[in-house]
């Protein structure tokens, strides 16, 4: 599919004649760029940051893995670490190409069948093919200074949590700031300068010195890159971190002048290296340097599972190779390669390795908990994952029902792994935005849960079910693109059939997601009669 993406050509058709305000007052687009349907996430970013000069600020709101197709992405969603001022990726879309059942080839724009662009922006597909979309390219506020911050919060990370929920939902600053905590480690891309970014979470009350250091260290290591260059580091090799950058221990901070350099250098950390254990996600050959073609002095000698990984991510040479690589659409880094931690599941290897197929619920995006639920959380489940992606922000500036997805109040947007934690949803329920009501549970259509999900229509889609079912109705009056957990025009009842209700309500247990809303169903069914909905 990836084949049909022209990344040239998705360049030449930068539209610098559409430009205007966007979401978050303040912010604008300044272009739109079209890509064929089978462009992925990485042909996107490579095509933004080639198109546009690094004055005007450029942003393409890419997810987190390269290879995810562009239209899978944005009809179910599309989160990623320019969310904040972004939005959804659905929220980007001005223009969809489409081959309709019958072989017709319509536009669906906000003057041209209005009702199928509002489907396709978040009502997850099923109305047609998808030939191309066209995006809002979204100018940062401070354009020549894209900074990523990592750092370990190695105390007390519930009440971080707190105040850092509390940045996200109330600081007028905080749609600078994306990204994701993983474990107790955020990993933010803020749009400005290294200094002013921590200057931002140091006013917020973010950078605690307390927060940095391990009990009984005074410090840990600080490492600041700006534009491929040491500014300061471990004092021993480099001069010291001065200001308020100082404040900063134990992180790692790059500063690069463009969007593409710093989103590369997020990916080649996630997927290029050794230091997160499943290595070469992405690389078709065992040898990432051979695939990159970069010298190998950039690669380890160590050989995990046959795959070796990047040394230092923030090396130009690296990030270079990632950007060129990313333009060429028949390149690895638009497809999966191996995974590696499939393959140790099969070789019997790291228990819990491997099972992302098992999870119950999909993903959430989760409104503003009360402080106490997230310390409940964090202390049940330190690795729950609440922050997956932050979807504070431009998002919230859109109607429930002005776009197919609803779910316009998310915080934050929690991995898959979250909702099979039966401790941390019985903690959820009762937060006041839930109120014991499973149904309130906001999903996210591009995390999809298992296929039993019971009354996943509402889950994923709230109120915008019915509007959702009429459109495909209409558009598709054949089913000829109806799969299963897509909302369909013909047969609206896929999933309520009471199977999963029976089998959950056997094991009599309350723990998880799928089990909650089943007995919900039941009990609704029982109320109103099988064959009314939801
Ligand atoms: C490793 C990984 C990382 C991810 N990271 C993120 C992330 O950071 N943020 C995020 O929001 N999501 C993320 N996702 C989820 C991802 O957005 C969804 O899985 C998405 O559906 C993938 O789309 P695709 O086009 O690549 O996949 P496909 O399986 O090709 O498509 C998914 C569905 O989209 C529809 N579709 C695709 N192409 C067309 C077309 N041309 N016309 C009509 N319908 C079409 C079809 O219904 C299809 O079944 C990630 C997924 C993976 C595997």
């Amino acid at each position: 599919m990836q084949y049909t993406c022209d990344v040239p050509k998705m360049i030449k058709s930068i539209d610098r004649s559409q430009r205007g305000p966007h979401l978050i007052p303040g912010t604008n687009y300044i272009a739109t760029i079209k890509a064929q349907a089978g462009c992925s996430n990485i042909n996107w970013l490579a095509a933004v940051y080639k198109g546009f000069g690094k004055e005007e600020g450029a942003i393409a709101a890419i997810g987190s893995c390269p290879s995810v197709g562009i239209v899978g992405y944005s009809l179910g969603g599309g989160l990623g670490d320019t969310s904040p001022i972004s939005g959804y990726a659905l929220d980007l879309v001005t223009e969809y190409e489409m081959v309709l059942h019958d072989g017709s080839i319509v536009t669906a724009s906000e003057n041209q069948n209005e009702d199928l662009y509002w489907a396709n922006r978040g009502g997850g597909g099923g109305n047609g093919v998808i030939t191309s979309l066209t995006f809002k390219v979204v100018q940062s506020p401070t354009p020549e200074a894209f900074t990523y911050l990592f750092f370990e919060v190695q105390q007390e990370y519930s009440e971080w949590l707190v105040l850092f929920q509390n940045f996200l939902s109330d600081n007028a600053e905080s749609y600078r700031f994306g990204g994701s905590i993983s474990g107790t480690s955020p990993s933010l891309v803020c749009l400005s300068t290294a200094e002013e970014c921590v200057q931002i979470l140091t006013d917020a009350g973010l950078m605690d010195q307390k927060v940095f250091s391990r009990p009984g260290e005074s410090s840990s290591e600080l490492r600041f890159i700006r534009d491929y260059e040491y500014i300061c580091g471990p004092e021993d090799e480099f001069p010291s971190c001065q200001g308020p950058i100082n404040l900063f221990l134990g992180s790692h901070i790059t500063q690069f002048r463009t969007q593409g350099e710093v989103q590369a250098l997020i990916t080649c950390n996630y997927w290029l290296t050794l230091s997160k254990g499943p290595s070469a996600v992405t690389a078709r050959g065992a040898d990432i340097c051979v695939d990159l073609g970069i010298d190998d002095e950039h690669c380890t000698e160590d050989y995990f599972y046959g795959f070796n990984g990047i040394k230092d991510c923030s090396k130009k040479d690296v990030i270079d190779a990632i950007l060129e690589k990313g333009s060429d659409s028949r390149s690895f880094m638009s497809r999966h390669g191996n995974d590696v931690n499939a393959d140790l599941t099969i070789l019997g290897g790291t228990p819990g390795a491997g099972q992302s197929n098992t999870h119950k619920a999909g993903g959430f995006v989760l409104p503003r908990l009360e402080d106490e639920t997230i310390r409940k959380i964090v202390s049940t489940s330190p690795a729950a994952n609440i922050g997956n992606h932050l979807v504070h922000g431009a998002s919230h500036m859109v109607a429930k029902d002005a776009t197919a997805m609803p779910w316009r109040n998310a915080v934050f947007n929690t991995a898959e792994v979250f909702g099979d934690n039966k401790d941390v949803i019985e903690i959820l329920l009762r937060d006041k935005s839930i109120r014991n009501d499973p149904t309130k549970i906001q999903g996210y259509y591009s995390y999809i849960g298992p296929a039993s999900l019971p009354n996943w229509e509402r889950f994923y889609f709230g109120d915008n079910v019915s509007r959702l079912q009429e459109i495909k109705a209409q558009w598709d009056p054949t089913g000829l693109f109806d799969k299963p957990m897509q909302i369909s025009g013909t047969n609206t009842d896929l999933s309520t059939d009471g199977r999963a209700s029976k089998k959950v309500s056997k094991k009599g247990s309350k723990g998880n997601l799928s089990e909650k809303l089943s007995k919900k169903v039941s009990k609704s069914k029982k109320e109103k009669g099988p064959n009314e909905r939801n």
